[in-house]
């Protein structure tokens, strides 16, 4: 088992009571056995929560839990704050108010277990990329676990880290934004695009938020950092300056530095430290699209630093499959493919997913609760290479006519058809399809309209699948 430390925390102040400020009151109560290292610990569940099994059982652990209010009192070593919570604000600030500081949930596992730690972080791309540099390591023969936003907590693992194991850590913006002393031996920035400018006030913040992943990196680590877009190059060209070792990634063009990840002649390549790996073809990758070399070279670039070697790297890029619910292949009904990336969520990563497929082959399905998100370059990308695009939800009007306003400017475009909800949507993309198209859901809005999350509106769309190749089946069984 590795080690934890010994430092103090003293009076622990929770925000939030989902399954991250439950996660951290139960790390902490274990910490609070006589003569420990926590003194006192106490939940605020925030104006929505009441008491309930979860704060009953959190009372039992020795949890004082105040709940239904936001209005923070006492006196607190420490306070640990859910990534729902805003810094801007007022529950955060009351809570800053009364406590010597405020960090996130990664920050304070980082703290009890410093050692060997990978993260990754960007607009997109996170959690394919954790993912798979995970199973780079492991297909090394290493110890290595994926935690944070991915959906497992950081402090979990804390306690229970195999001698020599790496975990490697998807960190959003709202996790980087409560770090302070956060090292990883290596760091991967994949891209930044605007999402998520509510939370944090602006895009300069939402930026500065991703950046501080590097913040207190030194001597002997490694920053992957893409060179493919303005603001993450601005982001390597500080890291460098501050002596950091940079390795810049790229799948536009072949950076010149010792420390590079890039594509030459449709193979992936990482330099490290003067050294070239011609990893493997593009396409051995199971992974599709662009977007998915970048973080295949981004995971690679990790595992390599980590100590994985490199025939061992190739082989574990070659068997890593799609994730649910991003650019998965989900089945084939009368010649015409059906993908689910339900987990495109914004703008760009719709523009992604569209470059790996053939152009005008592709009938996507665009629409969900509507962020207000500027349409542009989402609309010029589907005339592009889009055969037909079904617009639907809350956004679906607006998604359409920012389709049919620029078909109209280009003169050419794909044809656009209207549907109320998902299931709508799905019999129209079905109809217009045609054998050796793909139909997409890749729907560029979150699903809170019509559904729980991503991942039931990815399910939902998997069952009509399902639905219409058991129909097809049957049809040719008769
Ligand atoms: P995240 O965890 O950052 O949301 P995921 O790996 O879950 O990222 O991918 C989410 C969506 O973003 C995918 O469906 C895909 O369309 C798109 N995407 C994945 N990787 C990238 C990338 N490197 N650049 C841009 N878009 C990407």
């Amino acid at each position: 088992m590795a080690s934890v430390n010994n430092e103090k925390l003293g009076r622990v102040l929770v925000l939030g009571m989902g399954k991250t400020g439950e996660g951290i009151c139960r790390y902490l109560a274990s910490l609070t056995v006589e003569g420990g290292r926590v003194s006192s610990v106490t939940l605020y569940g925030g104006a929505k929560s009441a008491e309930g099994d979860a704060s009953r059982a959190l009372e039992a652990l020795g949890v004082r839990c105040v709940l239904g209010t936001e209005d923070v009192r006492g006196d607190y070593d420490l306070a640990v704050a859910s990534p729902g919570i805003p810094e801007t604000s007022a529950f955060y600030a009351a809570a800053a108010a009364c406590s010597a500081e405020v960090i996130g949930e990664p920050e304070l596992a980082f703290r009890e277990s410093p050692e060997r730690w990978l993260a990754v972080t960007g607009t997109n791309g996170k959690t394919t990329t954790t993912s798979l540099t995970t199973h780079l390591l492991e297909a090394a023969g290493m110890a290595a676990e994926s935690v944070g936003n991915i959906g497992v907590l950081c402090i979990g693992k804390v306690g229970r880290r195999p001698e020599g194991g790496w975990l490697v850590a998807e960190l959003s913006s709202f996790q980087l934004a409560g770090t302070r002393r956060l090292r990883p031996r290596a760091a991967a920035l994949l891209n930044i695009t605007p999402d998520h400018i509510e939370w944090h006030g602006s895009m300069e913040a939402y930026a500065a938020a991703k950046e501080k992943v590097f913040a207190n990196m030194g001597a002997g680590d490694l920053a992957v950092v893409s060179v493919d877009d303005d603001r993450c190059r601005a982001a390597a060209a500080r890291c460098a300056a501050r002596g950091l070792r940079v390795c810049e990634l790229s799948v536009e063009g072949e950076p010149a530095g010792a420390d590079a990840a890039f594509v030459r002649g449709e193979r992936l390549v990482v330099r490290l430290a003067g050294a070239e790996t011609d990893l493997c073809a593009c396409s051995d990758l199971r992974i599709r699209g662009r977007h998915n070399w970048q973080n295949a070279l981004a995971a690679s670039a990790l595992a390599l630093f980590a100590g994985a070697g490199a025939d061992e790297v190739a082989r574990g890029l070659a068997s890593f499959d799609p994730i649910e619910h991003r650019i998965e292949p989900c089945g084939e009904a009368g010649g015409v493919r059906f993908v689910n990336d339900s987990k495109a969520t914004n703008t760009d990563s719709v523009e992604k997913a569209l470059t790996a497929f053939p152009p005008r082959s592709v009938v996507v399905l665009l629409g969900g609760h509507d962020k207000g998100t500027d349409l542009t370059s989402l609309a010029a990308a589907c005339c592009a290479e889009a055969r037909a695009a079904v617009c639907f939800g809350e956004a679906g009007e607006r998604i359409a006519r920012a389709l049919e306003d620029e078909a109209s400017r280009e003169g050419e475009g794909p044809r656009v058809l209207r549907a109320a909800h998902l299931r709508e949507a799905f019999g129209a993309a079905v109809a217009v399809a045609e054998p050796g198209d793909t139909v997409l859901l890749s729907p560029a809005c979150s699903s809170f309209d019509e559904f729980a999350n991503m991942g039931e509106r990815g399910r939902f769309f998997k069952g009509l699948v399902a639905e219409l190749c058991a129909a097809e089946a049957q049809k040719a069984g008769e």
